[in-house]
């Protein structure tokens, strides 16, 4: 992501630069051959000024739920899950590296940003109200209009969006395949082969007393095939309740234009 986005976010949080500056730098950017990257990079300063305009018309969804009828959600907080998963030790390699990244650079990209919110929410089954205070700690371009939008989007609490859970492994597999950017941050697992990067758990005893990962590395805190399993069975069966629909309808009239679904 270093040179395939823009990185501009902090300097519109502060300020430094204003959307219009920045959508008008982008119209011309197109006599550059780049008038399809640059469409969707302003549908994306669109939505930054949409998240922004939904926090300031419902900025109670700081502290609750957009949609009220996600009260119902059981979860048990776990101060042993958030410790590990903001510190970089859930011993899911991809997961780990995002973390120390972020607390380093204070940035990590919207796919990554995306998948530590669903491993926290989803996989550890914890509330998003207590992790995003972490991230945005971390953040550079903490902005609270978008941030806690996305951060209720991405743990599936909104009803009004596709619940995407993203698999923690395949993630890895799919996005740093070489393993360079987990050797980066987590640099424990330097040593290690490439087959066994992104799930160093398969590796045999004997292996890690030989790669000297024994006791440095944690085990994975949990299965994350039974938690996604688990997590997708009980998000999806609120999803139809009652008074999560009513909220949905609600929202959506209330945040969208008519005709207009899915903000
Ligand atoms: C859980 C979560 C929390 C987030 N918290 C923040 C936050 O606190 N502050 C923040 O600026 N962005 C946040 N984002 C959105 C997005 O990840 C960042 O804006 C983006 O990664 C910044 O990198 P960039 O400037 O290179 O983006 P580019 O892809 O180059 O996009 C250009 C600009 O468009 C805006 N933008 C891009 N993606 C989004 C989006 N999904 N929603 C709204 N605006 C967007 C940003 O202002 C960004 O600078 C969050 C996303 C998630 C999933």
């Amino acid at each position: 992501s270093a040179t395939h986005c823009s990185r501009l976010s902090p300097f519109l949080v502060y300020g430094n630069l204003s959307i219009r500056q920045v959508f008008q730098a982008s119209l011309n950017q197109q006599e550059f051959g780049w008038k399809r990257n640059m469409a969707s990079f302003r549908s994306r300063l669109r939505w930054h000024d949409h998240f922004i305009q939904k926090f300031e018309m419902e900025d109670r969804m700081e502290f609750e739920h957009v949609n009220r009828g996600y009260d119902l959600l059981d979860k048990v907080r776990n101060d042993q899950y958030l410790e590990v998963w903001a510190t970089g030790m859930t011993g899911f390699p991809l997961v780990d590296a995002c973390m120390r990244c972020l607390q380093v650079t204070g940035y990590l990209n919207f796919r990554m940003r995306a998948m530590v919110v669903s491993f926290l929410t989803h996989h550890l089954w914890q509330d998003w109200r207590w992790g995003s205070p972490i991230l945005s700690k971390y953040f550079l371009d903490f902005e609270p209009g978008i941030h806690f939008s996305q951060f209720q989007m991405q743990a599936g609490v909104t009803g009004i969006n596709t619940v995407r859970m993203y698999n923690p492994v395949k993630q890895s597999m799919d996005n740093d395949s070489e393993g360079n950017f987990i050797k980066r941050w987590v640099p424990e697992l330097r040593d290690i082969p490439n087959q066994f990067i992104h799930e160093p758990w398969k590796l045999t005893a004997l292996d890690r007393k030989f790669l000297n990962i024994d006791n440095v590395y944690p085990e994975p805190i949990i299965n994350h095939i039974e938690a996604g399993r688990e997590a997708r069975k009980r998000i999806w069966s609120i999803r139809n309740h009652p008074a999560v629909r009513e909220e949905s309808k609600r929202i959506l009239k209330r945040h969208t234009l008519p005709g207009r679904r899915n903000a």
